[in-house]
């Protein structure tokens, strides 16, 4: 058995707790596991346990082997002298504390069928190695999991937030400017587009607003693009215009290699991007504060529809002219937008303000929003959980991703109903 099963056995209560008894014979009522410690320290915090005839409260230490109290160097660790029983699966050494005082131990009973089971769901290869078992999943139990999952990946987006604050001098404006060029790069080019929204401070954009030629001429010259760019009037323009405000501003272009335009459709080429986002920065200034106030999910999504400069037109690229096409902003992107940045920006400024109905706002937002139709939500549908909202999408997504991929059965509840089940 692995350990980490048989602190879930102990944590879940998933073992014959009729006749319990330490090694050393005296009688063991679990009245409360404890709280599991998923840091440094006891394994878990809190616990109630009767021994014998007293009600003792403190930690609990988990391990396969009692000689891995001592492997583990617990002995003379204080952080340990709480422990108030050692579980275990094989008994092979007695163990003590700081004190010299022994310390009590269980063998635990675990189901038998417990082992067996987590090894058949682990051992499966399928798209996620429940799937068998999740037509027998109560929709409820489903339901409440992707809430809380939900607010998992909430968190993850405010921590990330919360660190671009840290940096931006606790600018909303500029940190929601920086998310929102990350998700304009529609995963692929994420990460140059964060680069060169970091390279290119919002308030130099913002000086500039109601001049669209100096705009992109600052998102293409520091993007590294405009430097590649053959000649024509537009570009000599562009360039001209950048050379004066790259001295101007001190600005220090990002590298055009980090670009790519591999597999990407054309209208997803990064060009057609940048000149999307500096019609969109032309468009609207303080667009933090327009997202907070707008009263509707279509006044949201209208904050961010833009289309490009006439050039880009009849341009994917610099290099040659093509077809002319209208190069608005697709619904899909806009959607990315409202999940990715959004949602995200008003659940943290909730947090941040301690206002509920803003992070309500934020929910709602998700709720109202299609689902992503990527592979995670097809794959999804396939065993009958489908997502009717962005909200379920996010929750279905963070669970393959946080999840299912790490293996992390053992703390997901699907995971806990199948081991539990008839166990
Ligand atoms: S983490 Fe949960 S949903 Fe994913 S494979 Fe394991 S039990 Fe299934």
């Amino acid at each position: 058995m692995k350990e980490a099963l048989l602190q879930y056995a102990w944590q879940h209560k998933l073992f014959y707790a009729g006749n319990l008894a330490t090694i050393k014979g005296k009688r063991v009522e679990v009245i409360d596991p404890g709280q599991i410690n998923r840091d440094a320290g006891p394994d878990f915090f809190n616990a109630k346990i009767k021994i014998g005839e007293t009600v003792w409260a403190g930690n609990v230490e988990v391990h396969i082997n009692s000689s891995d109290w001592k492997d583990h160097h617990h002995t003379n660790d204080s952080a340990y002298n709480n422990i108030i029983l050692h579980v275990i699966a094989k008994h092979d050494a007695d163990i003590f504390r700081i004190s010299g005082e022994e310390i009590e131990q269980l063998l635990l009973p675990c189901y038998e069928d417990l082992e067996s089971r987590h090894e058949a769901l682990m051992g499966q290869k399928s798209f996620v190695s429940c799937a068998e078992h999740l037509d027998k999943v109560p929709r409820i139990l489903l339901s409440d999991w992707k809430n809380a999952l939900l607010t998992e990946r909430l968190e993850l987006k405010v921590n990330d937030i919360e660190t671009l604050l840290q940096n931006t001098q606790n600018n909303w404006e500029e940190a929601f400017y920086i998310t929102l060029a990350r998700n304009f790069g529609t995963g692929i080019n994420s990460i140059p587009f964060e680069l060169l929204a970091k390279s290119l401070p919002q308030i130099y954009l913002a000086k500039h607003k109601d001049n669209l030629t100096q705009i992109e001429a600052m998102l293409f010259g520091q993007s590294g693009l405009l430097n590649q760019s053959p000649a024509s009037d537009y570009t000599d323009k562009l360039k001209q215009e950048y050379s004066f405000l790259k001295a101007k501003y001190q600005l220090q272009p990002i590298d055009a290699h980090l670009w790519k335009l591999l597999r990407l459709r054309p209208q997803n080429f990064p060009h057609v991007r940048i000149a999307q986002f500096a019609t969109l920065t032309n468009k609207s200034s303080k667009l933090f504060s327009k997202v907070v106030n707008a009263k509707s999910i279509e006044e949201m999504e209208s904050l961010f529809e833009c289309s490009t400069s006439e050039y880009w037109q009849s341009h994917y690229t610099f290099n040659k002219a093509a077809d002319s096409k209208n190069k608005a902003i697709g619904k899909s992107t806009i959607k990315i937008l409202l999940i990715n940045t959004a949602a995200p920006f008003l659940f943290a400024y909730g947090r941040y303000k301690n206002d509920e109905r803003m992070q309500e706002k934020a929910l709602t937002l998700l709720e109202q929003v299609t689902p992503e139709q990527n592979s995670i939500i097809k794959n999804w549908k396939q065993y009958n959980i489908a997502a009717t909202s962005a909200f379920d999408s996010q929750a279905l997504i963070h669970l393959k991703k946080h999840y299912c991929d790490c293996k992390k059965c053992l703390q997901c509840r699907i995971g806990h109903y199948v081991l539990k089940h008839d166990s």
